[in-house]
């Protein structure tokens, strides 16, 4: 055992999306981190191959996005659930234009690309040390730190750190989640499926250019076009398949050969996964906290599991910056889960009710759902935009807890760039601004009005916000960090009161 205690601000468990996205955002903000990943190579298996627009705008905050643009294809066309007869059901609407997050609202991706993407960011951070090939044994926590220990898997010794924090980013066997003792919540999806990934020898026109849910009663697959000659199968486990045999190569193209033929691509990778929705009860215990699978698992028929990891980390990282650097008071990390709780519950449950429709093995059941469906003429869904739970926010507009868009602004920036990742007030005008400035306002210290990190705009200068603002009836805008918006009012007055309140939830 060493002896030599390391410190840090943030120690981050695990370096799969859900820790190297908060190891940017983190490392960008400033804050010391160590990151502990236990293998010394990225995973290789078929995992995610989507993400959405908010999640682009995450990684355009840690100046990520070019980057990953060029390893994504945009989505043209959603995703189409179709019966045993090749007749639609239900889609799920996607577009290649520019969304409400200034960018395309569907993207495809290989995960190990992002993976190496996300760590070569890393990269441009002193302040960011990862440590590869070591697994974390142990935490304590003792009086205002945690102690770890961590496993060398080369050579086998154990060394000590100290960090203010502990994050679980491990995964669906998070050590982290076990050692807070957070029980996991079932909400009724369990079901194994083989995932497999093809790279086609030339184009195949004949193949479709969409995701397609094949709810096929004899034997319900997912097929999906990922990126140029990269094709995904995922298919589903019928009582009397054997695993062993099933994931053969040979056995493999049979269950593919409505679509392709042996000579047409090479198997890439094939492995057979058990889908969970599940969320836990308890995602931190003072000083550990967990995000990403560790605190949730959803089925992928909504190519969101990965996006809820990110959106913990967007939602996180500006808290602990906060809570580390600014000294505020730490319940502002209690947030953390009340509000991301709800938000990734409601992506899960509507998972597990498209696995349900999909996973139908019954003929007679199917009929049925196939009637219903067909039946319907706005079979259409978009992805929810649910709001945050309850947390740190101030006031009942109904606009408080959801996203703010990003638009462009006059100096032909998107949003985001130009205000960085800071806390936006938005005011209609000059007034309403100054009204706020000359208020009693300077007690809101916490908040860090008047300072560099507290950005302002005025809409009147901004022809895309003013219109927003105009559409809703609304003067004032207060933005977080994360891009959800913490208060919104139609007078200075009103502003005035959610930021003293806010203020104040921040003192210690
Ligand atoms: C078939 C399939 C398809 C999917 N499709 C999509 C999709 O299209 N879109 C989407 O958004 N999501 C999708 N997902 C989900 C997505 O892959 C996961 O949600 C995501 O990888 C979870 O990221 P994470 O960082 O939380 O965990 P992981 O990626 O599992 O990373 C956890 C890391 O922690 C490390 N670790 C564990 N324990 C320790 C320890 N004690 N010490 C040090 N390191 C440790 C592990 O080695 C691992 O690298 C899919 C998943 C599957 C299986």
């Amino acid at each position: 055992m060493d002896t030599e205690l390391n410190e840090t601000d943030v120690a981050i468990v695990g370096l799969g999306p859900a820790g190297a996205t908060l190891a940017n955002l983190l490392g960008l903000a400033g804050l010391n981190v160590l990151v502990f990943e236990r293998e010394k190579e990225i995973y290789p298996l078929p995992r995610a191959i989507h993400f959405d627009g908010e999640i682009m705008r995450v990684f355009q905050s840690i100046a990520l996005k070019e980057e990953i643009t060029a390893i994504s294809r945009t989505g043209l066309k959603g995703m189409h659930f179709v019966n045993a007869e090749n007749k639609t059901l239900l889609v799920r609407g996607g577009t290649g234009l520019k969304g409400p997050h200034g960018c395309a609202n569907n993207y495809y991706f290989h995960q190990p690309h992002l993976e190496k993407i996300l760590r070569l960011g890393l990269k441009r951070f002193s302040n960011v040390k990862t440590y590869l090939g070591q697994e974390v044994v142990d935490i304590i926590q003792k009086n205002g730190h945690c102690e770890i220990e961590v496993y060398d898997r080369k050579n086998h010794r154990i060394q000590q750190y100290k960090a203010a924090y502990v994050i679980g980013c491990d995964g669906a066997k998070s050590f982290v989640r076990k050692k807070i003792k957070s029980q996991s919540i079932d909400l009724g999806l369990e079901q194994p499926w083989l995932v497999f990934d093809i790279i086609l020898n030339d184009e195949l026109a004949s193949l479709p250019d969409h995701t397609v849910q094949i709810c096929d009663p004899s034997r319900p697959m997912t097929y999906c076009y990922v990126t140029q000659k990269r094709r995904r199968f995922e298919i589903m486990l019928l009582p009397g398949d054997n695993k062993d045999t099933l994931i053969e190569s040979d056995n493999l193209w049979k269950l593919v050969s409505k679509w392709i033929r042996p000579e047409q691509a090479n198997i890439e990778r094939a492995a057979i996964y058990t889908f969970h929705s599940l969320i836990n009860e308890k995602w931190r215990d003072e000083r550990l906290i967990i995000l990403g699978d560790s605190a949730h698992q959803t089925p992928p028929f909504l190519g969101q599991g990965m996006c809820a990891c990110i959106r913990d980390a967007s939602n996180l990282a500006w808290k602990l910056l906060m809570v580390i650097k600014d000294e505020v008071a730490n319940k502002l990390l209690d947030s953390y889960e009340t509000e991301r709780s709800p938000h990734v519950r409601s992506f899960i449950e509507l998972a597990v009710k498209l696995g349900s429709i999909i996973q139908t093995t019954d003929p007679a059941e199917a009929k049925k759902r196939d009637q219903e469906l067909l039946s319907n003429p706005n079979n259409i869904f978009q992805f929810p935009s649910p709001k945050l739970g309850q947390g740190f926010s101030a006031g009942s507009d109904p606009l408080v807890n959801t996203i703010f868009p990003q638009p462009e602004l006059k100096s032909g920036l998107l949003m985001d760039d130009q205000v960085g990742n800071n806390f936006v007030l938005i005011c209609k005008n000059k007034t309403l601004l100054q009204d706020i400035l000359e208020s009693n306002i300077e007690n809101a210290k916490y908040l860090k009005l008047n300072t560099t990190s507290f950005k302002t705009l005025i809409a009147a200068e901004h022809p895309n916000v003013d219109q927003w603002l105009n559409e809703r009836n609304i003067a004032l805008v207060l933005i977080r960090p994360d891009r959800y918006i913490a208060a919104a009012s139609k007078s200075s007055k009103e502003m005035i009161g959610h930021l003293l309140e806010l203020n104040e939830s921040l003192q210690n």
